[in-house]
């Protein structure tokens, strides 16, 4: 994974590119530079796109064209897991439930999420025990043991409606208005 100078990755600008800035990448200069990259990508591939002609070698536009995107779209792992609801297997990505854990944070008040990602720590299918690693910003009149739990709650709320667990281990860091990690800390928590 190609990491910013702040922390965050290349693959979390580019999947956050449809959506507006958040307030970590609207003050840092390494977020701003990798998504204006990206947005430049995006409108080259688009431009190719536009002006490939069946008759002008379609297949060696196409190939090149394929190439460049499939280097831009970071590949989503598929995880085996067990339906909550109706007790059935199935597979879900990693970005399916990244999305749903950002959509749980997204009304915490204290808490930003700055970066998450998921992966399941077993070999079993389905998959029973996660890792789920948080990069967060916390409000300043909050304190980390409250911060800890609230996370874990989040979590929790996150991937339970989605699939059935045993375990879910969160490492969890806390960084400062301008990324840089000041606490660092790993949780767990029994299904
Ligand atoms: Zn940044």
């Amino acid at each position: 994974m190609n990491i910013l100078p702040c922390g965050r990755s290349a693959e979390d600008v580019a999947l956050k590119l449809d959506e507006p800035a958040d307030v970590h990448e609207l003050q840092c200069q390494w977020c701003h530079a990798e998504r204006q990259r990206l947005k430049d990508q995006n409108s080259f591939i688009t431009h190719l796109l536009e002006s490939s002609t069946p008759q002008h070698e379609p297949q060696a536009v196409s190939d090149s064209v394929l190439g460049k995107i499939s280097q831009l779209i970071p590949r989503q792992k598929l995880w085996d897991v067990q339906d909550a609801s109706t007790g059935a297997h199935t597979r879900l990505s990693s970005l399916d439930i990244v999305k749903a854990i950002r959509r749980v944070f997204a009304e915490a008040t204290t808490i930003q999420l700055n970066y998450t990602e998921i992966k399941a720590t077993d070999t079993g299918a389905p998959h029973r025990q996660w890792n789920v690693q948080c990069w967060i910003s916390m409000a300043e009149e909050t304190s980390v043991p409250v911060i800890e739990k609230e996370v874990l709650d989040l979590v929790r709320e996150a991937i339970t409606p989605l699939f059935a667990w045993n375990e879910v281990v969160v490492d969890l860091v806390v960084e400062d208005l301008h990324g840089r990690p000041i606490e660092s800390v790993t949780l767990r928590e029994e299904g």
